[in-house]
């Protein structure tokens, strides 16, 4: 078959086209003519060394779609002809980490187009396990640009960070692929999601697909956005969990909605003093007001 590899490690020119073996199927693998591949950051690290343990020559690419080519030894899922796209995370299936459903932590984990031969090439092998029939009316380049983005995001917004409807998601830099994959996830589980950008563009595209809030972290300093326009109890809450506030002064007003912040207070974790005075504005939750002047004593 064609493929695109490289012998070396280094920048575009260590890529050559040209003919590799065509890998064949083992127990529970499927091979899979590619018709389209995406390019991931991933994917440079891998090709400028930034990764260890590449084999080489290599064949880089994690993501991929395409159609069943041949199915190996207890494949039996997907006919030939299936039109698919998977999950470029190979997992053993077997560890304790898999068994508990945490299968990127696996003890064997490997990512395609890293550890194994990858996907820029006309064929690859993939673990049955790993495929999903592509839905109608996606293409194959869209279902190529899929997988790796929209997993990592997944894992943040839905497993990691469990967001529920109506909660609050800061998308710091909108534009790459997880960050957009991040936005759309937490927009289709309910939540209200605020970006920033540095680039207007990028932040009106953030709008087009339906981001709530977009900052300008040129144009302003985002943190103390966030600060105003989110209910900041919850946060002092966690803040408070892990420091002890010995002396909080009340808040000062500074002017219409700003405060002036004085804390001392021991980290917990550290075991340090600290001695803060923030300012910030409060646009809109009176609440925090509330939640400042509950926490001394603790
Ligand atoms: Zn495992």
């Amino acid at each position: 078959m064609k493929a695109i590899r490289f012998h070396q490690h280094g920048g575009p020119e260590v890529l050559r086209y040209e003919d590799a073996p065509t890998p064949q199927p083992g127990p529970g693998e499927v091979l899979v003519g590619l018709r389209a591949a995406a390019l991931n950051h991933l994917d440079l690290f891998t090709r400028k060394g930034d990764v260890p343990k590449v084999p080489l020559p290599h064949i880089g690419g994690a993501d991929g779609a395409g159609v069943v080519a041949a199915n190996g030894p207890g494949a039996t899922r997907y006919p030939a002809g299936t039109r698919v796209f998977f999950d470029p995370g190979l997992s053993d299936g077997t560890c304790d980490y898999c068994a508990r459903g945490e299968h990127s932590l696996c003890e064997r984990w490997e990512i395609l187009g890293e550890h194994r031969d990858g996907t820029y090439a006309q064929a690859v092998v993939i673990p049955e396990v790993n495929l999903r029939p592509i839905p109608e009316g996606l293409s194959f380049e869209e279902a190529a640009a899929f997988p790796l983005v929209f997993l990592t995001a997944w894992r943040m917004v839905v497993s990691k960070a469990r967001v529920l409807p109506g909660e609050t998601v800061l998308i710091l830099g909108i534009g790459g692929g997880v960050a957009l994959a991040a936005l759309q996830i937490a927009k289709h589980m309910g939540a209200r999601v605020l970006v920033t950008s540095s680039s207007q563009e990028k932040l009106d595209r953030a709008r087009a697909m339906g981001a709530d809030v977009l900052i300008n972290h040129k144009a302003t300093d985002f943190s103390k956005e966030v600060w105003g326009i989110t209910e900041y109890s919850d946060q002092l809450k966690q803040a408070s969990d892990q420091i002890t506030i010995e002396r909080q002064l009340p808040l000062s007003p500074l002017g219409p909605g700003k405060y002036k912040l004085e804390i001392t207070a021991t980290d917990q974790l550290n075991n340090q003093k600290i001695s803060k005075t923030a300012e910030f504005t409060v646009k809109a939750a009176p609440e925090v007001k509330a939640a400042a002047y509950t926490t001394p004593g603790r």
